[in-house]
């Protein structure tokens, strides 16, 4: 469904008060579930004002309309839409009486202006006014619908929320971000060209970060139960095609998902750092909590330093070079004993901008040690850049750590 908001009022032409009605509204439309495609302004001009509401109606299924419903000769809102639907005018008697009491309650005579405000078009459903004097109006129209509610905002409140759920049901907008690491936003684009071609309802959005893509899906559905159900469905086909590369939903971080990990099988978890500089052993003790799995992290940095710190053979070195899998993989082995840790993850590579190593910049081994086994394989990225080599081994090796965890496809 498409809505539209007008706002009828030349103070709001005039720049004397802003327009947070329609901030209103369109807020009020987004939680039942009604996108809105415009906002117009129109001054209370009665052929500006039929013009404005013809272009609604071309538009629009929804269309809410504020101002203009009071008693002076200026509110011109009810005149215009009547005379454009070819209703009528016709007086509401509760409306009325309400008028009525009110003006008599203080000894007044009730003027033409006050009964106008009793006037209600033709055919149309009367939302009652318990803040003012002017009700609200809903039209339907052939397949269009139209609600006038009054300017002052206190009363257009009141009304929707006394009104509103009886009147569009209670649609409601669930959201679920669907996150992966490891696929470009193209290739996951292609994997899933079938899902969001023919997706509407739920909607599929997706957003690129270095190295990971998410996926936004949108329902709208009757009830927070059906828009769940419809989420689960699509999620279920993502994974289907995906699901080798997705790690968690809304806030998960890859960090995140390591320590719940390895949370879920009560281990622990030592590092040794040599090009990541400390940088794995950050992400993870930024998450609170990361104690109780997380033991430390070495950096190594140097030579020496794996030699000492981590036990790696000086003849491997000199044999295999300092990156290479056989140094992470005694690396890793060196961490998880020094911390006595169950599971050891080790870096070392070429980060650039110049190789120091021998080996091409963006080179990076990684071996993570296990309790029983000790793993290890090769990354090459094509970036040069120092800050991204490091950035996207350490997310590399977050991911992969989280799948040998959840022992899937790892
Ligand atoms: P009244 O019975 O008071 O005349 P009305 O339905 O005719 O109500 P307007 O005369 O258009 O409404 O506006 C009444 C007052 O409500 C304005 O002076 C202004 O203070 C406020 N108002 C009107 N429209 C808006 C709007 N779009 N956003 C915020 N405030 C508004
Ligand atoms: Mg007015």
């Amino acid at each position: 469904m498409r809505g539209e908001i007008i706002a009828v009022g030349s103070e709001l032409l005039l720049g004397e008060i802003a327009n947070t009605n329609a901030q209103y509204l369109s807020e009020w439309l987004a939680t039942c579930g009604i996108g809105v495609y415009y906002h117009s302004v129109v001054g209370d001009n009665a052929e500006r004002m039929k013009e404005s509401f013809e272009l609604a109606r071309s538009r629009a299924d929804l269309i809410v309309i504020t101002g203009g419903l009071g008693p002076t000769e200026d509110d011109l809102t009810k005149e215009v839409l009547a005379e454009m639907l070819g209703r009528k005018l016709v007086l509401d008697a509760p409306a009325y009486e309400k008028i009525e009491r009110f003006f008599k309650g203080r000894s007044l005579q009730v003027t033409e202006g006050n009964r106008k405000q009793a006037l209600v078009i033709e055919g149309g459903e009367v939302l009652s006014n318990e803040a003012g004097l002017a009700p609200g109006i809903v039209i339907k129209d052939q397949d269009k619908q139209f609600i006038l509610l009054p300017g002052v905002p206190r009363e257009m409140k009141r009304i929707l929320s006394d009104h509103f759920s009886h009147l569009l049901g209670k649609e409601t907008i669930q959201s679920r971000t669907l996150r992966f690491f490891g696929i470009g936003e193209s290739a996951l684009n292609d994997l899933l060209k079938e899902q969001i071609r023919t997706a509407a309802n739920p909607s599929i959005a997706p957003y690129a970060d270095l190295a990971e893509v998410r996926l936004r899906l949108t329902a709208k559905a009757n009830s927070e139960e059906e828009a769940r159900l419809m989420l689960d469905q699509v999620e279920t086909e993502i994974h289907a095609v995906a699901g080798e590369y997705f790690y968690g939903h809304d806030e998960a971080s890859l960090p995140g998902v390591v320590h719940s990990s390895l949370r879920a099988e009560n281990a622990t978890l030592a590092a040794a750092e040599s090009l990541t500089g400390g940088m794995f052993a950050k992400g993870l003790t930024d998450l609170a909590g990361v104690s109780s799995v997380f033991r430390g992290s070495v950096v190594a940095y140097d030579r020496q330093a794996k030699e000492k710190l981590l036990a790696v053979e000086s003849s491997l070195i000199d044999t295999e070079g300092v990156v290479s899998e056989a140094v992470a993989i005694q690396m890793a082995a060196g961490a998880k004993e020094a911390f006595q840790s169950d599971y050891a993850i080790a870096f070392t590579g070429e980060a650039g901008p110049d190789s120091g190593s021998g080996v091409k910049v963006g080179t990076v081994c990684c071996a993570i040690a296990t309790p029983d086994d000790v793993v290890v394989r090769t990354f090459h990225y094509a970036s040069s850049d120092r800050s991204m080599i490091r950035l996207r081994a350490v997310k590399d090796g977050y991911f992969w750590l989280y799948k040998l965890l959840n022992r899937k496809n790892a």
